[in-house]
């Protein structure tokens, strides 16, 4: 079997939602992916920031296997002998004092927006069936029916009607906006500190820091996707932490599993969490003794790598160095840590070209919203690597 022979099968049995790159990967280590021609490539995607720990991470893999050796599933209509832990080491990290487990970033943002109705109803006292949360145009919060009530985006929405309602979009990074929306029945602003598909896009400064002061004045929750941004990426744990703000709920995903599995969380204090009654919401395999395990052992490996240090350092020596690039097609490189977006000229157009160029090269980067091409390797990159991908990007983007 060659490449064309996979891409063959995949199309004809699974739907054709993604637009991948022609490249069929069967290994991988670390920042390093191989495909099943044996090319060796950089991994600059990590799986949209899932692999921050790298690919296969020795420690992760062996609690992986070590659970696997006992028990994997258990339903949380018994206690496992994992969760607790898990749940005890994530409030401890992050600073919450609860968290409801799910798995898919997706289910993350819905089980956020679930405490935040329950909130506003039960504390703020917003009359039945009357809550709004407000949002942001370009979003991204997943693809369930309701995270894709929240996009702005037509393409994510048109023929999947109808929609959850009580979603209200702003611009994002317009304080004014959200100040503007605020109603009485405004449970909570739901944005994401930096957005990731909508093409690294980073709001002006002081923006987290306003939004939150409006919040407050408001009586309303802020809630923090953190799925993309969080777990070290952007160089702190969490990028609101860049302004420290402290949201009133986090939504985390992707990197919690160190890529091993669909692990997601979201975390906050007891007067909302503290509200949920059992039966009010839940999961099978969220909490799991597998996933418990995995997550203990990838957020081990955050804080004993120093991963959002490291992400910091590395990607300002990765940004400086694409900075230095002289090229015509870059109008602008923006981002923080090691989540890079490379925006490309209007005259330019389209970035996947650049992508396929980069993937002859052996970088694997892909592009998002068309004229963006985003370089998110895995944060346990190293300065040689990212000189020897500096000068391969420039071959790609440079006079
Ligand atoms: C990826 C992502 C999600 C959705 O996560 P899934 O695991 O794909 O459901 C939600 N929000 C943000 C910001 C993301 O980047």
């Amino acid at each position: 079997m060659h490449t064309a022979d996979y891409i063959d099968l995949e199309r004809t049995y699974a739907t054709h939602t993604y637009t991948p790159l022609d490249v069929v990967l069967s290994r991988g280590e670390g920042v390093w992916v191989w495909d099943v021609e044996g090319k060796k490539y950089l991994d600059c995607l990590s799986a949209y920031s899932a692999l921050n720990q790298g690919h296969r991470h020795p420690h992760i893999i062996a609690a992986m296997i070590e659970q696997a050796g006992r028990v994997t599933l258990t339903s949380r209509a018994f206690y496992n002998d994992q969760f607790p832990f898990l749940a005890k080491e994530l409030c401890e990290l992050t600073g919450y004092d609860m968290l409801i487990m799910m798995n898919s970033g997706a289910e993350a943002v819905e089980a956020g927006i679930k405490s935040a109705r329950l909130w506003g109803y039960q504390v703020k006292g917003i009359p039945d069936n009357q809550a709004e949360i407000i949002v942001c145009g370009h979003n991204f919060h997943g693809r369930t029916i309701t995270a894709i009530s929240l996009s702005t985006t037509p393409l994510y929405k048109k023929d999947f009607g109808p929609l959850t309602p009580g979603f209200k979009p702003i611009p994002f990074g317009d304080v004014e906006a959200l100040e503007a929306a605020i109603t009485p029945n405004t449970a909570g602003f739901l944005m994401e500190p930096i957005q990731g598909e909508g093409g690294v896009i980073v709001p002006p400064d002081g923006y987290l820091r306003a939004v939150r002061e409006i919040c407050d004045r408001h009586n309303v929750l802020l809630l923090a996707d953190e799925i993309q941004t969080g777990l070290g990426r952007t160089g702190k744990l969490f990028a609101c932490e860049w302004e420290d703000v402290r949201p009133d709920i986090v939504l985390i995903g992707k990197a919690l599993s160190g890529g091993m599995m669909p692990i997601s969380a979201a975390l906050g204090d007891h007067e909302i969490m503290g509200l949920y009654k059992p039966g009010m919401h839940g999961s099978t395999f969220g909490g799991n003794p597998m996933a418990s395990a995995v997550a203990r052992a990838a957020l081990r490996v955050i804080v004993d790598e120093q991963l959002s240090e490291r992400a910091q350092e590395m990607g300002t020596y990765f940004m400086d160095g694409l900075r230095a690039i002289d090229s015509p097609y870059v109008a602008e490189i923006r981002g923080k840590g090691l989540l890079v977006g490379v925006v490309l000229k209007d005259e330019v157009g389209d970035a996947r070209p650049f992508c396929e160029q980069l993937q002859e090269r052996g970088i694997l980067a892909h592009e998002t919203h068309e004229t963006v091409i985003r370089f998110a390797p895995p944060l346990i990159i190293t300065r040689d690597v990212l000189d020897w991908a500096i000068g391969e990007i420039a071959t790609v983007l440079g006079r």
